[in-house]
């Protein structure tokens, strides 16, 4: 038996061999200790090997789903290694066989897998700076290539598809790119050749090239793809008949985030790694996790073509108006997630009870239809279309399944009576041929005038014939006794042993036929796979509309109006997760970028809600790109190519980077890459080094934008020195958030008002924040004593004429001066600047 362990554990060396011995999976050397540890289960010994004991671990094999999620989860594989062959005929060991392997990327049990969440695997190639990836995701076929050009956007991909298991050739070389992820392996590198790639996908198609795909030229794309479409393969060790084709994902239909915008916007996961406060929490009420799936695809992948933003606008429109969503949702939830159950059915690897949720799921499509049929929108009508009811299927799972079936296969009992005229016989024969024995103990009884005689059956002893102990003297001499009972004894004769022989044969009869006619269901259905795919595609896209209508009713939101103008214009808008968490009301701001206003310089007190302001007008944008409707008043956008955020100090202490160093990193990358229809958000730059250092990187980096670039960008800052730049350049202007000092107390308005703010509050916000008095009254004193220097040390220093740009040329009170517009103000305000301008003096 060892030996058979060894010759199945060499061919598969790198990942855990779950070996079935009866009911256990059992595992040895390594594999039991690594396992113990992994799955903290004790480590035993078994015989021994060499002189030495043999490590072994084991685990009931009816328990294995649960072990093996935690396994999956923590990133590992497992050979499922399967008693094949018939203990009872079988010489030596029985015979055994891997007959799968669970791998993190490539599982479609339902247990093992996050109902709401995408699980991708992906293959990863590199040549001369350039990148292949593929992507697959087993359960709903999707295959997708993309060939990022630089080191950055192939960071963002993978942050993007966050795949849970990563393939990659021997010889990577960028390697930092596979650090601190779970679930890389390690393949070999002819795995990766090109002409291996192309001879299996196209065998995986069933086409002679791959020119119908449009990835033909795709050659460090294609490289991975055939990598990883072999990979898959192995692993499943069946066919994967939905795998239909490989798609390009072409960036420049998209709104490009690289990995520290998606991290900032917080859009699926927060700062913190966890699922709450984010884009998606508030957004996704889809009524199936297929829904909420796809939603956060869009999320993660704004899209750039307006034709299909304003479909789906329009949809939405529809479905809000029409107060349909309030109809569809009840219906979706009874639907569910059909797309893994097709995945499943594909792979061969449905249960009983994933048949009966498609079956009820497709018995939904009528009253569907219904809905439905009132579409007015052509996008919807489209998608109605995709999920009329398939009678035929539908028909046949209602013959073929019972109602409430089993879990599994294993013992029968899920064909539905009726279905096979066969099964129905043996079934019958197996089930005791009740008649038959009815009969016998009616003339049993008669025969030797025994009237406590019974026929009955126990699992243990099979058929039996009863007699009390009080009439068991007049049982005849033919009755074996099988059995005695307190009471009573048991008995056999030759007429009922031929009938035990008979059912017993007839119930295995029965169990494989059925077992047959399984697979034979199996054979039945897959030739409509494609068409029951494009129903759980169509119900995806019509649950997710249909959430986006309900969310734009319940949170009141606004429809986007997409213009071909440069341009960001929003009345009234919202952070739309900072209001959700918000227990006091939120104060929605406006904002204006066009061509003569591309950038605003923020300022304003800590905490006085720059970032907010930011974050909220790049969702906004966001949002307006994945077609789905934004909490503001009004809003008329332009088209957006990127978005770019450089917000917060987080210390990426894992990969040896301290905070400023990721700072200038993602700073430079926003220089390098930034167009003028990119948005960027730009927040406290210059913060991790010393004030002149800070102030002039700060300074550079935002004069960059503005004239080298011409990005429309928001530029939030502490640095007053920048409040300048507006008065320099054209096409920037000042913007604050307001405060309110009373004595030492200070309120926040959140509200954004034009022009600079007039100071910092940084001590009234320390004050805030509970900072003891007497240190507060000391830093009042320090505050004025560096004022004093650093206006002498001004004065100093613009006589020797050194860094000019970066001083004040005008007094503050000049410059607020020239910021009020007198027809502009109400008395009240004008009453107000007059104080203000007074207390600048
Ligand atoms: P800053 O970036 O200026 O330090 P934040 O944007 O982090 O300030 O905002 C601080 C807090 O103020 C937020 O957590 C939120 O609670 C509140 N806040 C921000 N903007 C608004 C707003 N428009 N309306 C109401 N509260 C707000």
């Amino acid at each position: 038996m060892m030996q058979q362990y060894l010759r199945l554990k060499a061919e598969n060396p790198e990942i855990l061999l779950f070996y079935r011995m009866g009911d256990f999976y059992e595992l040895f050397y390594e594999d039991a200790k690594k396992a113990s540890v992994l799955m903290d289960i004790s480590l035993t010994k078994r015989g021994s090997s060499a002189g030495e004991p043999i490590p072994m671990a084991g685990i009931p094999y009816h328990s294995a789903e649960g072990y093996l999620a935690k396994l999956v989860q923590l990133g590992e594989s497992v050979a499922i290694c399967e008693q094949i062959g018939d203990p009872a005929t079988s010489k030596g060991p029985v015979d055994r066989k891997v007959v799968r392997i669970v791998t993190p990327g490539t599982v479609t049990d339902e247990a093992l897998l996050q109902e709401r969440h995408d699980n991708l695997i992906a293959a990863i190639y590199h040549f001369k700076g350039k990148f292949g990836y593929a992507t697959m995701d087993i359960s709903s076929g999707r295959f997708q290539l993309c060939e990022p050009t630089t080191f950055e956007a192939m960071q963002a991909e993978l942050q993007r598809t966050t795949p849970t298991e990563l393939l990659f050739p021997e010889d990577f070389d960028p390697i930092q790119l596979l650090e601190n992820r779970h679930g890389n392996r390690r393949r070999p590198v002819w795995e990766f050749e090109i002409e291996t790639a192309r001879q299996q996908l196209n065998k995986q198609f069933g086409t002679r090239d791959l020119v119908g795909f449009g990835v033909e030229e795709s050659e460090l794309g294609l490289c991975a793809a055939g990598c990883l479409i072999q990979y898959v393969k192995d692993t499943q060790r069946t066919a994967l008949p939905h795998i239909r084709a490989i798609t390009m994902d072409r960036q420049d239909n998209s709104v490009i985030l690289d990995a520290a915008t998606r991290r900032n916007l917080e859009i699926t996961q927060n700062l913190s790694g966890g699922f709450d406060n984010t884009l998606a929490e508030v957004l996704d009420k889809t009524a199936t996790a297929m829904g909420s799936r796809l939603l956060k695809r869009w999320l993660h992948q704004p899209m750039r073509t307006q034709q299909v933003l304003n479909q789906r606008l329009d949809a939405v429109d529809e479905l809000k108006t029409s107060s349909l969503f309030s109809e569809l949702a009840p219906l979706f939830k009874q639907i569910g997630d059909i797309e893994r159950i097709l995945a499943r059915l594909a792979l061969r690897s449905a249960r009983p009870r994933d048949m009966a949720r498609l079956r009820f799921a497709l018995q939904q499509l009528p009253e569907l239809k219904v809905i439905t049929s009132s579409f007015k929108q052509s996008h919807l009508q489209q998608l109605a279309a995709l999920a009329e009811p398939i009678d035929k299927v539908c028909s046949l799972l209602e013959k073929a399944i019972k109602d409430n079936p089993p879990v599994v296969i294993r013992d029968g009992g899920v064909l539905a009576d009726g279905y096979n005229t066969e099964l129905d016989e043996w079934r019958e024969l197996a089930d005791g041929a009740k008649h038959f024995l009815d009969q016998m103990e009616i003339d049993e009884r008669e025969r030797h005038g025994i009237d406590t005689l019974k026929v009955g059956y126990n699992n243990v002893h099979g058929f039996f014939i009863q007699v009390s102990r009080g009439q068991s003297h007049l049982v005849p001499a033919h009755y074996v006794r099988r059995q005695t009972l307190k009471n009573a004894e048991r008995y056999i004769i030759p007429e009922l042993k031929e009938h035990e022989d008979k059912v017993l044969h007839s119930k295995s009869k029965s169990l494989a036929l059925e077992k047959k006619l399984w697979e034979q269901l199996f054979d039945l259905l897959l030739p409509s796979l494609e068409q029951l795919q494009n129903i759980a595609t169509s119900i995806s896209e019509l649950d997710v509309l249909s959430n986006f209508a309900e969310r734009a009713d319940t949170l009141n939101y606004c429809r986007p109006i997409l213009t071909k103008q440069i341009g960001i214009s929003i009345q009234k808008g919202r952070h739309p997760v900072v209001e959700h968490v918000m227990s006091e009301p939120f104060i929605a701001n406006p904002i204006e970028l066009h061509a003569e206003r591309k950038m605003l310089i923020i300022t304003g007190p800590n905490m006085g809600g720059k970032s907010t302001y930011m974050r909220q007008t790049a969702l906004i944008a966001l949002l307006a790109h994945v077609g789905s409707y934004v909490p503001a008043e009004s809003v008329k956008i332009g088209p957006i190519d990127r978005i770019f955020t450089r917000i917060g100090a987080s210390d990426d202490l894992a990969s040896g980077r301290s905070t400023f160093m990721v700072e200038m990193t993602e700073t430079a990358n926003i220089l390098h890459n930034a167009t003028q229809n990119s948005l960027v958000l730009m927040d406290e730059i210059g913060r991790g080094t010393s004030t002149y250092d800070g102030l002039s990187l700060a300074w550079a980096s935002a004069e960059w934008l503005a004239t080298k670039v011409n990005a429309m960008t928001l530029f939030a800052t502490h640095y007053f020195e920048l409040t300048e730049l507006p008065s320099m350049l054209a096409g920037l202007a000042n913007v604050h958030l307001d405060a309110v000092e009373h004595g030492d107390e200070i309120a926040f308005m959140h509200a954004v008002q034009e022009g600079a703010a007039s100071k910092s509050y940084g001590l009234a916000v320390a004050a805030l924040a509970g900072v003891p008095k007497s240190v507060i009254k000391k830093a009042k004193q320090k505050l004025q004593q560096l004022e004093t220097k650093s206006a002498q040390a001004e004065t100093r220093e613009v006589k020797v004429e050194q860094q000019l740009t970066l001083l004040p040329e005008i007094s503050e009170v000049e410059e607020a001066l020239s910021a009020i517009n007198p027809d502009d103000l109400s008395p009240r305000q004008a009453l107000d600047e007059i104080y203000r301008l007074k207390r600048l003096l």
